[in-house]
């Protein structure tokens, strides 16, 4: 594993890839798989491909103190909506309660700061679903950014050409998904081996029958 090295350039070679990072230094892979979350528009482009862009979508949360844990025995869920699942409450695995995560639609992929805006609003939320939760105290308040594109799926694709897999627009649901989506970039890096295999089965099948016919013509 090869960490801090961030993929600055990339050059597709004739059987390997080169990824160099702005310090010069190189990793040379005959497959590359796209999984740079907020950055995955931008690496999709050095490989020479379009067709998403990266919108961040801000999620804030807020963490209450252990103390408010006998407030709920579940979590509750809003019904939810085509932009988001909706604010739950939620108790964690460590015995706080969480309440988030909004959904906000941002143009800075670095922004990852809580705002007085989203922590008001998860206030008015938590306030209608468990009142007395407000009454406890606040231990942290924190906020992610989601890899979210124009489109409302994921952007997988496979470039056999270039020996490369783009796992893009990775946003919620990315985590629940990890497994099966470490799954597919297997199978889409597996497909072009086996259709370069059996095109090359054709092409020496073809190649014999062409072979045998003139023999025949010839005999
Ligand atoms: C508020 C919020 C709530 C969420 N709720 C849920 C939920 O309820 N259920 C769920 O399943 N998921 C949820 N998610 C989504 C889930 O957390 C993400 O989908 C998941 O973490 C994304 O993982 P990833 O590996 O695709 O991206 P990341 O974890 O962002 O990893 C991308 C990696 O690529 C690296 N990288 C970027 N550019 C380069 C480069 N040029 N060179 C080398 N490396 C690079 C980055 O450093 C980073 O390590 C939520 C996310 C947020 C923010």
């Amino acid at each position: 594993v090869e960490l801090d090295f961030a993929v600055d350039s990339v050059s597709i070679e004739r059987e390997v890839t080169t990824l160099r990072d702005r310090r010069g230094r190189r990793v040379v892979a005959r497959f590359v798989v796209n999984a740079a979350g907020l950055e995955g528009d931008t690496m999709h482009r050095r490989f020479g491909f379009a067709g998403f862009s990266i919108r961040p979508r801000r999620g804030e949360l807020i963490v209450f103190d252990k103390l408010a844990r006998p407030l709920l025995g579940h979590t509750i869920l809003p019904v939810p909506t085509a932009h988001t699942k909706g604010v739950l409450v939620a108790p964690t695995v460590f015995g706080n309660v969480i309440v988030g995560p909004t959904a906000e639609d941002i143009e800075e992929r670095t922004a990852t700061g809580s705002t007085r805006a989203g922590l008001d609003d998860l206030l008015t939320k938590a306030r209608r679903i468990l009142p007395d939760l407000l009454a406890h105290e606040v231990t942290a308040v924190y906020a992610g950014l989601r890899a979210a594109t124009e489109h409302s799926d994921y952007q997988l694709s496979a470039h056999p050409d270039a020996r490369y897999v783009c796992l893009g627009g990775i946003r919620s649901t990315g985590l629940t998904a990890s497994m099966a989506l470490a799954e597919e970039a297997l199978l889409m890096l597996r497909r072009p081996v086996i259709d370069h295999t059996r095109t090359a089965k054709v092409k020496a099948s073809a190649a014999r029958a062409v072979t045998e016919s003139s023999a025949t013509a010839n005999g």
